[in-house]
């Protein structure tokens, strides 16, 4: 029996590139007449025409299947969804945008079924068209993600990659509230093969990230899977204990009690507070985290699905 891919597409105000994309879709799965294709659309509380094409296209094809959000939830919402909905017996994460290309599936699936992965993911060698500041954090952000946690995330990885269902199956185990997916499909373990292709810019619409949401994220990824900055106010504090008695007694033994010196004495009590109030930021940043967690809300809520119209 022929084995069953599910496309995840989370999509965002997508109306314009999503007939670009059913389209080239449509051609890869045709030209993979060996396995059948669910194309499973997340529409996240889009507020333009995008579900209206998604009704539309589930209307037409039957392998078309979406589920539409109440309000915007995000990416990540949107990828656990797809994920916790799809029925494939392998199940690939893509872009609306063409920015992940779908040709490059059948390489993907011959990874897992013919080289025997547990999955197959891509990562960017090249960030051609995007601005260089952001190419530069992202970089650095990548290796400090890496020396501070176990997640194991690779520089440039995309969130496209297919899946084994027993990997999804582990994934979609993981029901925490704040989700980093790049982090969680590490963290899963199981074998995975690297497939590098250079940066194809979006077909069609605008990128719904800004460097503010980017920068908000990348601290989502490090607080989701590191507990490092916790234990530096704790390497704070030493050292700052350390540092102080040294630089009083031996300040008084050379020099002895002067009066003298209050820009000094201003300057270190600025320091140290500045460093007590970013502790607490942190702190307050994980306490947060936790708070969420513990609310256990629903990370998405369906309004409408295919079934709704069939
Ligand atoms: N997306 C989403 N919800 C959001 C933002 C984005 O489902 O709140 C989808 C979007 O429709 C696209 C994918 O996530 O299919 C990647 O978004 P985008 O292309 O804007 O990001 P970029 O490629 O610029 O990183
Ligand atoms: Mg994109």
């Amino acid at each position: 029996m022929k084995k069953l891919i599910s496309a995840v597409v989370p999509c965002y105000n997508e109306e314009e590139s999503l007939p670009y994309f059913y389209e080239e879709i449509c051609k890869v799965a045709k030209d993979m007449d060996y396995v059948n294709f669910e194309f499973l659309f997340i529409n996240d509380g889009s507020k333009d025409r995008t579900l209206d094409i998604l009704r539309d296209l589930a209307s037409k094809d039957k392998r078309v299947r979406y589920v539409s959000f109440s309000r915007n939830f995000g990416k990540e919402a949107g990828m656990y969804a797809g994920l916790k909905e799809a029925k494939g017996d392998f199940i690939c994460i893509m872009d609306a945008d063409l920015q992940d290309p779908p040709t490059l599936l059948p390489e993907m699936y011959d990874a897992i079924v013919k080289e025997g992965y547990d999955s197959a993911a891509t990562r960017r060698v090249s960030r051609k068209g995007e601005p260089p500041i952001r190419s530069f954090f992202a970089r650095l952000f990548y290796r400090l993600i890496n020396k501070i946690s176990k997640a194991d995330i690779v520089d440039g990885a995309r969130d496209f990659r297919l899946m084994s269902r027993q990997m999804v199956d582990a994934i979609v185990g993981m029901a925490e509230y704040n989700r980093f997916s790049k982090g969680i499909f590490g963290w899963v373990g199981f074998n995975t093969k690297w497939i590098a292709f250079h940066n194809v810019e979006r077909v069609a619409g605008e990128t719904k990230w800004s460097f503010w949401k980017l920068f908000k994220y990348s601290i989502e990824g490090i607080v989701a899977f590191s507990t490092f900055p916790l234990s530096l106010s704790f390497i704070f504090g030493i050292l700052f204990c350390i540092l102080g008695i040294i630089f009083i007694v031996v300040r008084t033994l050379i020099w002895g009690d002067a009066t003298s010196g209050w820009p000094s004495l201003v300057c270190i009590m600025f320091l140290i507070s500045g460093v007590q109030l970013c502790c607490l930021g942190i702190m307050g940043e994980y306490l947060s985290k936790t708070y969420l967690e513990t609310k256990k809300r629903p990370i998405y809520i369906i309004k409408e699905t295919e079934k709704d119209i069939k």
